[in-house]
């Protein structure tokens, strides 16, 4: 990205949602709102008044935000955005049940397997090229953070292939992608699990670790998959090797995942949704925020949705991912809003606060983004909406206008459609 020196105010916003940290209302709202920029960082919010004095002098440029909401750029907590190939044979297949038993006898790679057969197919220009089209739809679609997971390879090659992908994207978009090794997605066909987790342990994570490729490391805690034992011997020495741990648990089974996250403090705990309610309080006590992926129910049609609503009862910080990957094909963090509001018990206020502050806490990037506060980066929407809770009422209607990524603007939909 091109550096920026320049001086912006986003004036007159009808709904300014800070996500003040302290905000009753979850959202921070100030009314007719006045936001400064200078650089890549936010130096006044509030009134007119206060941001031309901090500025000093007349900006570079003024945004008329009258009539619109201007919010923090979504933070997108939990994607497999850098994958091969397509499933959409498999997807629609599974429309009815005889449709997917006719796909299941068909011979054809399914699920986790194929997909591992075409990221390792692809080359890195031919992977690069497939996740940034992703990307650019998730900018395009208001989020300018994205966290963003390997696990697609399960062999060496493959997974620093996917983690180099990660970090050429992130030079090269508008939009900041952390980086997560997940080489405990499962195993690959060709070894058992035993000799997999021995690879893993002794070969590939000190090689991950030794590029500083990826900053944190994951698995998928579940039964059929990794238990709670192997997940905290996984955790435990990507943590020794400086990668901090994040968990897929609880999603179709719970094994003890969530309290393990507890006990380790982890950075975050996804899926969630077999988890118990005395779990989830341990966790809120533990300061491990919770990540809800309502793309994901929808996509597999879950027979067990995520229930939202106890995790803020229970007082955990919730976030919001996309989940984006060949199994649930999601982009928007708008469309992740409605679901999560209509099908798992969130009000609108805490659906925006969970999709910024709440999903830059679980990538532990909260002290720079997620709210409109002084200080912290120009990561900005702004939506061509007086009410903002449109986003969950006009289904799949892109509300974005315009987007800043520390303080550039890069997204102008007004312009791009006249
Ligand atoms: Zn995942």
């Amino acid at each position: 990205m091109q550096s920026n020196h320049g001086t912006t105010v986003i004036a007159n916003a009808r709904n300014l949602l800070t996500m003040a940290e302290n905000a009753q209302d979850h959202i921070g709202l100030v009314t007719n709102g006045f936001l400064g920029i200078r650089g890549e960082k936010i130096v006044a919010v509030g009134t007119e008044k206060a941001v031309y004095e901090a500025l000093g002098g007349p900006p570079e440029q003024v945004i008329d935000a009258s009539g619109m909401t201007v919010l923090p750029g979504f933070v997108d907590a939990h994607t497999h955005v850098v994958f091969g190939g397509t499933r959409v044979a498999e997807y629609a297949a599974s429309m009815t049940p005889e449709g997917y038993e006719r796909f299941k006898s068909s011979g054809a790679l399914k699920g986790l397997e194929a997909t591992i057969r075409m990221t390792r197919e692809a080359d890195r220009e031919n992977l690069k090229a497939q996740a940034k089209k992703r990307i650019l739809d998730m900018l395009e679609h208001g989020t300018t953070t994205v966290e963003s997971k390997s696990g697609y390879g399960l062999d060496i090659a493959t997974e620093l292939k996917q983690l180099m992908v990660n970090r050429e994207l992130d030079e090269e978009l508008p939009v900041d992608i952390v980086s997560t090794f997940l080489g405990a997605h499962g195993w690959p066909p060709e070894m058992t699990k035993e000799d997999y987790l021995h690879h893993l342990l002794e070969e590939m994570m000190p090689r991950i670790a030794a590029t500083g490729l990826a900053e944190f490391c994951d698995i998928w805690c579940d039964e059929g998959h990794f238990s709670r034992e192997e997940s905290e011997l996984v955790l435990s020495k990507g943590r020794a090797l400086g990668m901090e741990p994040k968990i897929h648990t609880g999603a179709y089974s719970y094994i003890g995942g969530g309290d393990l996250a507890a006990e380790m403090k982890m950075v975050s705990t996804e899926h969630l949704n077999y988890t118990p309610p005395k779990t989830l309080k341990k966790l809120a006590e533990a300061g491990v925020p919770g990540v809800l992926l309502p793309g994901t129910d929808f996509s597999v049609r879950h027979p067990m949705p995520v229930k939202g609503r106890d995790l803020i009862d229970a007082g955990m910080t919730v976030a919001l991912g996309t989940n984006c990957c060949p199994g649930a094909w999601i982009t928007s963090m708008q469309l992740v809003m409605t679901l999560i509001c209509r099908n798992h018990g969130l009000t609108v206020e805490e659906a925006l606060r969970a999709a910024t502050l709440g999903s830059a806490r679980a990538i532990r990037r909260d002290s720079d983004r997620g709210s409109l506060e002084v200080g912290k980066l120009a990561d900005i929407q702004i939506w061509d909406t007086p009410h903002y809770e449109d986003v969950i009422y006009h289904l799949g209607e892109n509300q974005v206008t315009m987007v800043f990524k520390r303080g550039l603007m890069v997204i102008d939909r007004k312009k791009t459609q006249e």
